[in-house]
């Protein structure tokens, strides 16, 4: 049996995934969250404080049919971004 430990393995993914070769997909710890607005909507999430905030495109469904063979039934996209605040931190930081 080789002896390669899951520790291996995900060095040697990052690795890659610092070459460009495969892409990290990143899961938000606790990703599922509840929320008043029952509406379709989307979210922008800042990668650093993990702030939630709701996106609203009027025509996200139209846009993204496109190129999907099938019929849309819903969006869920999740764009990363970093919030004001803490853009506002790091440049601070920088600043220092
Ligand atoms: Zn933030
Ligand atoms: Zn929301």
């Amino acid at each position: 049996m080789p002896s390669v430990t899951l520790g291996t393995i995900h060095r040697n993914l990052s690795w890659f995934a610092d070459s460009w070769l495969i892409r990290r997909v990143k899961r938000v710890e606790g990703a599922s969250f509840f929320e008043g607005n029952t509406k379709p909507h989307n979210h922008a999430i800042c990668e650093r404080c993990e702030k939630v905030e709701d996106l609203v495109f009027s025509n996200l469904k139209d846009l993204v049919s496109s190129p999907i063979s099938g019929s849309v039934v819903s969006v869920d996209l999740t764009v990363n971004c970093i919030c004001p605040e803490c853009a506002g931190k790091e440049a601070l930081a920088k600043a220092t």
